[in-house]
């Protein structure tokens, strides 16, 4: 017994927005804009959404504050800014960053009286519209229904309602041509990390999510090699925007695993961009889950031959240099939240305590 689920329109292809105008008017009266703080106007995405809100005459304000790894305290802001303005639907343009902010701002005004802390609650809570154009290939936000959001204690934790899934999503490859080397394999790899993680925890289990997977880690595989020199090329992004968009539909599926929950102290601590942070404890991560089931791993990486294959590939893009070498209080205090975090019961093996002491030891060593 499987399922399959994904609520959200796509429309791709370039000039996706202006040839599409009319979704605009169909999902609200007025519009929040969520964006982060340069590269929705950098991109060109924000001013092709404002133009098209102004031809139809649809009323918006804009919240351009998101910040990476996006905080409570921010989403509380946007919630105000939408409360003031009387919005009912919210067009996010950005990074996963500004999309997951998004999600959440739209669940915080549509249920007025919760907090933050009630999105973790599990209950699935109805949220307004939201329309999701992405400036990066990583996260797969546009078509998933999680958000992931940092704590007043500098913890990341993500939740998940089926009306966070975007009710449509925009992808333009053109948008995503101003990344620079770093975001564009930061987002990359992420994607890799969803695909890989993903089928993992499937296990084969459900064919559609299989199919997406292996087609998501194969494009990544042939593409991210050329695309890191050739970062203009917009068949090359329009290819990593495909592949990003097919891992999000498998993780909307089967979640992470702790490759992501090893990551994101890395990012909320130390500033790491969230796709390096999982690939600096991937491999670690995936000879630990090979120990309890080598054939597990070895039909999840596919096309890669073996795990040697994966770390090759990852070092040659040097990731694991830009690891950070932790103090021991920061080993501990890490390993006592990773060995809790809710990743560890997807991911086959022993990831106890001991397992992230050793890990987090080992970062920027090799
Ligand atoms: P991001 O945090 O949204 O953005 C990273 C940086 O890239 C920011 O400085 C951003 O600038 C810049 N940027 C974005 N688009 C650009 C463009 N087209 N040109 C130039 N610069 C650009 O990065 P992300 O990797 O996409 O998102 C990471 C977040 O998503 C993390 O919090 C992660 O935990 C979360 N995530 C969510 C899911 C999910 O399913 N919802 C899955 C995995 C990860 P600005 O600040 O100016 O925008
Ligand atoms: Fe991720």
């Amino acid at each position: 017994m499987w399922r399959y689920f994904l609520p959200t329109r796509i429309f791709s292809g370039s000039g996706v927005l202006k040839s599409n105008q009319t979704v605009f008017k169909e999902n609200g009266t007025k519009a929040l804009v969520v964006t982060g703080r340069s590269s929705a106007r950098l991109s060109g995405a924000l001013d092709d959404a404002i133009e098209i809100l102004k031809n139809l005459d649809v009323p918006y304000a804009l919240f351009d504050e998101v910040e990476e790894n996006p905080s409570f305290a921010t989403v509380e802001k946007g919630g105000r800014i939408m409360e003031e303005n009387d919005c009912d639907f919210v067009v996010a343009i950005g990074g996963g960053s500004p999309l997951d902010a998004a999600k959440a701002i739209s669940a915080l005004n549509k249920n007025r009286e919760i907090t933050c802390d009630d999105l973790y609650r599990g209950d699935s809570l109805v949220a307004f519209p939201i329309i999701a154009i992405p400036t990066t290939s990583g996260t797969g936000s546009e078509v998933t229904p999680y958000s992931i959001l940092t704590d007043g204690n500098g913890i990341k934790k993500g939740f998940g309602m089926p009306s966070a899934f975007p009710i449509v999503s925009f992808l333009d490859a053109g948008y995503t041509l101003t990344m620079s080397r770093e975001v564009t394999l930061a987002t990359a790899l992420d994607a890799l990390s969803h695909s890989l993680e993903g089928e993992i925890v499937n296990n084969g289990y459900n064919p559609l999510v299989k199919m997406l997977s292996v087609e998501s880690t194969g494009i990544i595989y042939r593409v991210l090699p050329r695309l890191i020199d050739r970062e203009r090329d917009f068949a090359l992004r329009e290819k990593m925007q495909y592949a990003a968009m097919l891992a999000g539909m498998v993780i909307a599926h089967t979640g992470t695993t702790a490759v992501h929950a090893a990551g994101y102290p890395l990012s909320s601590f130390k500033g790491v961009k969230h796709g390096i942070a999982n690939a600096v404890t991937m491999i670690k991560v995936f000879e630990r889950i090979a120990q309890a089931d080598p054939e597990r791993i070895a039909r999840a990486i596919e096309p890669f031959k073996d795990l040697g294959e994966l770390e090759d590939f990852l070092d040659s893009f040097r990731v694991q240099e830009m690891a950070p070498i932790l103090t021991e209080e920061e080993v501990q205090r890490w390993s006592e939240l990773s060995s809790k975090a809710s990743h560890n019961k997807k991911t086959p093996g022993d990831l106890d305590r001991d397992f992230y002491v050793e890990l987090y030891r080992g970062l920027g060593k090799r």
